[in-house]
């Protein structure tokens, strides 16, 4: 259970009882300290319904880092305010705190800095990079100073993506954020003279270290060695080479090692994984010095270095093997790749308004934005500022693959398809790209692939994406609400267009909807500005259906300029009809009441109205 609501008064517990809609499996108490202090490490969420001075008296003993506090939420007993308390970013307060407001329509109370000022937050930049602060003690001077500059300065050893307002610097004198795994960034630093750093005198004040984990701690030991000596011949050979233990990703070891007490203590204290590899396995490593003593113990050359690098996937070893009593340490380094992400975003048939918040947020969130002009310009306030790439409506294809090609190098891309991605636009297409690459990579790996054949290689491959394909409102869903209920029983959606589907199956879909009484939504209904294609579908349905059939014409749903049409199957080419309309042709039940398209649905044989 992950939430716990305490109460006090009467109407505190009727508000407490109203949130449960929001958080259903909430545990509802009424206000006691004993209470509080037990649940305090077992719950991630504590709202509490009553002055935030009761609140504040009673967890004030409670509190220990903003790691692993639990988010503390105050609501008033009308629900008016939710004020974010204690854990606002990495426990989440902030968000539960809008979520109950936005619930309970009062108004959030959010006073982090960040926040107020709409900035990326530094520690839940961090904690969603897998990032560990080491120095969280001097990270008020830090923000602040973030806060007035309107922008942080961040060195980093390792690629990663930034946010805008994070600018990365190439000497770390100049930065206020380190990302790297040695545990004094200026040791050893070629930019400064020796002297100087040993001295520590261009050391600047209040810098931040964050640890990416890309340290693989390569493990072998005597049987029966203590969980202590591990870590302290670990810590030892780090802090000898300058190295930090945060960033240690996993201990590899050799398998007989795997169920080690000491060893598996040692890694449980850390939550660290232990990757084990054969002896055998450990032999195809090659390069290493390999010692008589171990082979026989074990049947491998070697244990910490092979084992280090065959986890890491790195070539070379960043720390040799170091022995220190029943214990020895080699250290190798991840490469951490940076997993692009790909949005596939519906847009929706108009403007921001019916776009869903969800797929505004993606984005926003997105560094490049891939698309066709005109629906880029339906939604420019959202790309302001933002790389895009736009080519024409007949490019979709080279577009899906610019699309893929500048995910895979660890961007954030959002590829726009108007109305729903996976109604007639571009979710499919990637899909298949991806596809085409991963066959490729399979049929690469089946072949010897010779030097002149380089262009069959693979570009990409899906699992080295991130992919979300986001829904939106699609036409059939726009232009059936203008026009009432058109689509309330079996329907088919048919594309006129003839460009990737020859004509001849688009008749033999068009007959099979006709004659099996679908309600039909005619796409693409003027392809090409062939005016023939309407004609020919109008004639199919007017085999099956009398020439009364309501037909509903919507050109431009929910833009500017858009018309509503309400005809039948005789008048229907009176009017105008073009690659911005969707047309709708109703089934042998559908009727027109006042100024609107109605399927039945069968109510009106079951119930008296
Ligand atoms: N993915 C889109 C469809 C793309 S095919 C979607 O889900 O809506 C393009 C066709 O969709 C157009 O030729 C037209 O028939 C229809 N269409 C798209 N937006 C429309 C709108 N706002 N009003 C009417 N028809 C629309």
């Amino acid at each position: 259970m992950s939430t716990v609501i305490f109460y006090i008064t009467e109407n505190g517990l009727n508000l407490a009882k109203r949130l449960r809609r929001l958080y259903p499996e909430a545990r509802i108490e009424k206000f006691n300290s004993n209470e509080v202090s037990d649940l305090w490490d077992k719950h991630k969420n504590l709202i509490f319904i009553m002055a935030a001075g009761i609140v504040v008296r009673t967890i004030a003993p409670l509190i220990k880092n903003k790691k692993t506090d639990p988010a503390v939420v105050v609501l008033d007993e009308t629900g008016k305010y939710a004020i974010s308390l204690l854990s606002g970013h990495i426990g989440g307060a902030n968000d539960l705190a809008k979520d109950i407001a936005e619930f309970l329509k009062g108004e959030a109370v959010i006073t982090t800095a960040s926040d107020v000022n709409n900035l990326t937050a530094i520690d839940i930049w961090a904690n969603e990079n897998n990032l560990s602060i080491e120095n969280m003690e001097i990270m008020p001077h830090v923000a602040t100073r973030y806060i007035n500059n309107g922008a942080l300065r961040i060195y980093s050893e390792i690629e990663i993506a930034l946010p805008d307002e994070f600018l990365r610097v190439n000497d770390p004198r100049f930065a206020d954020v380190f990302v790297t795994n040695k545990k004094d960034i200026y040791l050893k630093n070629p930019q400064c003279s020796s002297a100087e750093c040993s001295t520590g005198s261009c050391h600047v004040k209040e810098q931040l270290y964050l640890r990416p984990k890309n340290l693989i701690a390569g493990i072998g030991c005597n049987s029966n060695t203590s969980s202590d000596e591990m870590e302290d011949a670990v810590r030892t050979v780090l802090d000898e080479n300058n190295l930090s233990f945060l960033a240690i990703h996993s201990i590899a070891t050799i398998y007989i090692k795997g169920n080690e007490q000491g060893l598996k203590a040692f890694a449980e204290k850390y939550n660290l994984k232990i990757n084990t590899f054969t002896a055998d396995e450990l032999n195809t490593v090659e390069g290493i010095l390999k010692s008589d003593a171990v082979f026989k113990a074990t049947g491998a050359n070697a244990v910490s270095e092979p084992a280090a690098l065959l986890a890491s996937g790195a070539s070379e070893l960043l720390i040799p093997k170091h022995k220190r009593g029943n214990v020895t340490v080699a250290i190798a380094e991840q490469r951490l790749e940076q997993k692009g992400k790909l949005y596939i975003v519906g847009t929706g048939p108009g403007g921001i308004e019916h776009i869903t918040p969800y797929a505004q947020k993606a984005i926003k969130n997105s560094d490049v934005i891939v698309g066709y002009g005109t629906y880029l310009d339906l939604i420019q306030e959202l790309t302001e500022g933002k790389e895009v790439v736009s080519t024409g409506m007949t490019k979709e294809v080279d577009r899906c693959k610019k699309a893929v090609e500048l995910a895979t190098t660890g961007k954030t891309v959002a590829v726009i398809s108007g109305g729903d991605p996976g109604i007639y636009a571009m979710a499919g297409l990637v899909f298949e790209i991806l596809r085409e690459e991963d066959q490729k990579i399979r049929r690469s790996e089946d072949e010897q692939i010779t030097e002149e054949k380089t262009s069959v290689l693979p570009r990409f491959c899906a699992s080295a994406l991130d992919i979300e394909v986001i829904p939106g409102i699609s036409a059939l869903n726009a232009c059936a609400a203008r026009l009432g209920a058109p689509l309330m029983h079996d329907f088919a959606a048919i594309s006129l267009s003839d460009r990737l589907t020859p004509w001849e199956l688009i008749e033999k879909r068009l007959a099979a909807a006709a004659s099996a009484d679908f309600v039909t939504i005619l796409y693409n209904p003027k392809s090409m500005g062939r005016p023939e294609h309407i004609n020919n579908a109008r004639a199919i349905f007017l085999k099956h259906r009398s020439t009364e059939t309501p037909v509903g014409i919507v050109k431009g749903a929910m833009r500017e300029n858009e018309s509503i049409i309400i005809t039948n199957l005789r008048d229907m080419l009176n009017y105008d009809i073009d690659m911005q309309t969707a047309v709708i042709i109703g089934n042998s039940r559908t009727f027109v009441f006042d100024k609107w398209m109605i399927t039945p649905r069968g109510y009106e044989n079951k119930y008296e109205f």
